[in-house]
């Protein structure tokens, strides 16, 4: 991974190293990520971190400390190395879960509680307006928007509950991100950034009904707190030709895509004339009402990439078709943008 490591921190799971092995080797199947085993140690590759996992007892040595050391001690070190404090504490967040869920504590080097959760922001709603037959475009005041211009899409909209003061995610004394609760519980979709200055970030958001991000953005006064959390998700695809299928959820997503990557590429949208707006005059694009069937007909080559966004059964339906196929799992991405 070409990651830059500049920020580490260290933790031990005390008992059974196996047990606390498994444990992140299931939740690493689970997220698809890459695993390799090492003479340092076992690796999983998070997006934007490195965990390295290593047995330790009396016949061990980590990084800085000394057989006498450990020998005091057995179980599993785990060490994240990351290029910012975004993805350590983001990465930490996740090693802690994991680890919980199968009934294991780890205790780290450092922990930095009461700071706002990796990656969150609090942006200023600056205006709502209806952009497109089917879509309002919302503007928020963002300090640091330009970490959207080269590193992920998307993002975690957080809005507080109306009437309230906001709460915002915290991280815990465990490494955990505590999330306000109950009455404080934040809605929390997640958007694509379709547009950027330095101080502000766009997101075209599709006007759907039963929407709670749709009645607050509807709603909004100028000025009112709102929760920005990422980017994540990834950055654009690679691949020649880009071959992109998605519905209006995903057109946000489509339209950067195809405005910032150089590789050749083309595009099937479900989506209103009025909806595709300028992208309806760009060739690159065809309207399509089964994205299914567009897919199949739809050749990647030995270069392709294959990038599929929509409605959770119909992206679970072409992840299957394009395995039955045998395209090689890097050389596709189709995800759920709602359900
Ligand atoms: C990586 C990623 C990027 C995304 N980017 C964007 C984006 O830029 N713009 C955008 O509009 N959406 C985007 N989405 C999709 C968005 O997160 C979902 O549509 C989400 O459900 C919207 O939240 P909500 O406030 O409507 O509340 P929710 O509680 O999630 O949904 C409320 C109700 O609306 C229904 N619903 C949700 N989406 C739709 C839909 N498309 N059509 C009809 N009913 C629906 C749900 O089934 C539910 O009944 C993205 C999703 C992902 C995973």
């Amino acid at each position: 991974m070409g990651i830059e490591a500049t920020q580490r921190t260290r933790g031990h799971v005390a008992g059974n190293a196996e047990d606390a092995m498994a444990a992140l080797r299931a939740r690493a199947m689970e997220w698809e990520l890459a695993v390799s085993e090492t003479a340092q140690g076992v690796i999983l590759d998070l997006r934007g971190s490195r965990v390295v996992m290593r047995p330790i007892g009396p016949e061990t040595e980590t990084g800085t400390e000394t057989k006498a050391e450990t020998g005091a001690r057995t179980g599993l070190g785990i060490e994240i190395t990351a290029p910012d404090d975004r993805y350590l504490r983001a990465a930490q967040d996740s090693v802690t879960e994991a680890l919980a869920e199968c009934g294991l504590e780890i205790g780290w080097d450092d922990v930095a509680a009461g700071a706002l959760a990796p990656g969150l922001s609090i942006g200023v709603a600056i205006s709502c307006r209806q952009s497109a037959p089917g879509f309002l475009r919302l503007r928020v005041g963002l300090a640091d928007a330009s970490r959207f211009a080269s590193t992920g899409l998307h993002f975690r909209l957080l809005i507080p509950p109306r009437d309230r003061e906001p709460l915002w995610p915290r991280i815990g004394a465990t490494a955990r991100v505590d999330w306000p609760r109950g009455a404080d519980a934040l809605h929390r979709a997640v958007y694509t950034v379709a547009d950027l200055g330095a101080d502000w970030i766009d997101i075209d958001i599709f006007d759907h009904p039963g929407s709670p991000t749709c009645d607050w953005a509807r709603g909004i006064v100028p000025g009112a707190p709102v929760g920005i959390m990422g980017p994540g998700g990834g950055w654009l695809p690679e691949g020649d030709p880009l071959l992109l299928f998605g519905d209006e959820t995903a057109l946000p997503a489509i339209l950067r895509i195809l405005r910032l990557s150089e590789a050749p590429a083309r595009a099937w949208v479900t989506a209103s004339p009025g909806d595709l707006a300028a992208l309806g005059a760009d060739r690159r694009v065809t309207r399509s009402g089964d994205l299914l069937e567009a897919l199949d007909a739809a050749d990647p080559g030995p270069g392709g990439f294959v990038w599929f966004a929509a409605r959770d059964e119909i992206a679970r339906e072409a992840r299957r078709r394009l395995t039955a196929r045998g395209l090689p799992r890097e050389r596709f991405l189709a995800v759920a943008y709602w359900r």
